[in-house]
């Protein structure tokens, strides 16, 4: 018997080790994958320069705690802050604890304006971590059941309606913030409306409100700009970070800017392991190689190439309700639950994923080559195609 801790549904595969986009496990068989641990394997498995990185840190210094200077902090918040015009960053380990800070500076916000109760308003089928507050932000039940009571201070509206936002501003006084997936991940692949970010932020805007992006899964260059909401024009006053950031290496970031930065104060917020000087170098090495290696105008055509390979393989098929997504985030939504494909797709070698029970969620690793992407394809079309006619 297992002394895991049973969390998880494991599928029965054990992986021993990673090339690129593809994966072993223990039998010697091959998967290509098009998941990444879920939007974690930025650069894939086993990048040479990524490794020779970290091995070439850890050959120097691992830890040394936030009591001292950290220099790799200070170099990947200058190349955070270059990137999106952010002013101050705060490391952590992980994508709840990046929207705990996030909560946190948007209640110390609201403390500072005298507002004693201050509420956050977060969104139909989010997707913001498993800590007490953000369970409590996330929109699925699934998530919250059995760990009533939860963190109070949220309200929540229907994901891509500005009119439900505004109706809240006519009558709620306490709001200080809106947290928001620029694009769904476990909510199933569903992204805003083009226009709805920069109506947002004018909203946010009049009422004095923080608007606060969590970038968890949709940031890192995966939807072919560095972060997603740079497909609009806006700044958001806070941006979270984690998954695909360190390449697999556990970090996490929560940036500010404009009314958020300078909120927190020496004692106000802290994490032992956050942002060590292996965790920095991870980040710093992966936004390196997406820059030196163009990746992010690779996840662009790649994304629309799979895009097009999946609409043009699936049109016509009963039940393919839609294929959508940006860049290296893709879902197929189908008409029933298909949770079984995971397993129908492993059997044939291809690692993908299902979310909100009938979308195939596809999150594959931005090093993954046009010829890989094409056998992608090739495994899951038929598979869809089959699956729909059973
Ligand atoms: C995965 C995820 C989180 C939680 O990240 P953890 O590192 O598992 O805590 C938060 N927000 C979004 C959008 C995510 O996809």
């Amino acid at each position: 018997m297992s002394h895991v801790m049973n969390t998880y549904a494991r599928l029965p595969v054990t992986f021993v080790r990673g090339e690129g986009a593809w994966l072993w496990d223990t039998e010697g068989k091959r998967y290509l994958d098009a998941l990444s641990g879920i939007a974690v394997n930025t650069l894939g498995h086993a990048h040479p320069r990524f490794t020779a990185a970290l091995n070439e840190q850890i050959g120097k210094l691992i830890h040394c705690s936030n009591i001292y200077q950290v220099n790799g902090q200070e170099l990947l918040a200058d190349k955070l802050c270059s990137l999106t015009d952010m002013q101050e960053v705060f490391f952590c380990n992980s994508g709840c604890e990046a929207n705990e800070a996030a909560i946190k500076l948007a209640r110390m916000y609201g403390h500072q304006q005298g507002i004693e109760s201050p509420a956050i308003i977060v969104m139909e089928k989010a997707f913001h971590g498993r800590t007490l507050a953000t369970l409590s932000a996330t929109g699925n039940r699934k998530v919250q059941a059995g760990f009533e009571p939860l963190v109070s201070g949220f309200v929540r509206v229907p994901y891509d309606d500005l009119e439900a936002i505004r109706q809240v501003a006519q009558h709620n006084s306490n709001v200080v913030a809106v947290l928001v997936e620029p694009i769904q991940g476990e909510g199933g692949i569903r992204m805003l409306d083009i226009d709805y970010l920069e109506q947002l932020r004018q909203i946010c805007d009049e009422h004095n409100w923080l608007l606060m992006l969590d970038e968890v899964q949709c940031g890192m260059a995966r939807t072919g700009k560095w972060f997603a909401f740079q497909h609009t024009d806006i700044l958001p006053d806070v941006m979270t970070l984690a998954k695909g950031l360190g390449s697999g290496v556990p970090i996490g970031a929560c940036l500010t800017a404009g009314k958020a930065a300078g909120l927190f104060k020496s004692g106000n917020h802290g994490s032992t392991f956050g942002g060590n000087p292996l965790a920095c170098t991870a980040g710093l090495t992966t936004l390196n190689i997406i820059e030196q290696d163009k990746l992010l105008a690779h996840a662009d055509s790649l994304g629309r190439f799979i895009w097009q390979g999946l609409v043009t393989a699936l049109q016509g098929v009963n039940g393919v309700k839609e294929i959508r997504g940006q860049g290296l985030m893709i879902g197929i939504e189908l008409e029933k639950p298909c949770g079984d494909l995971v397993k129908l797709a492993l059997a044939k070698g291809l690692l993908t994923n299902v979310t909100a029970e009938n979308v195939i969620r596809l999150l594959p690793p931005l090093v993954m080559s046009k010829d890989e992407a094409q056998q992608l394809l090739d495994i899951l079309c038929p598979l869809i195609k089959d699956f729909m006619q059973s």
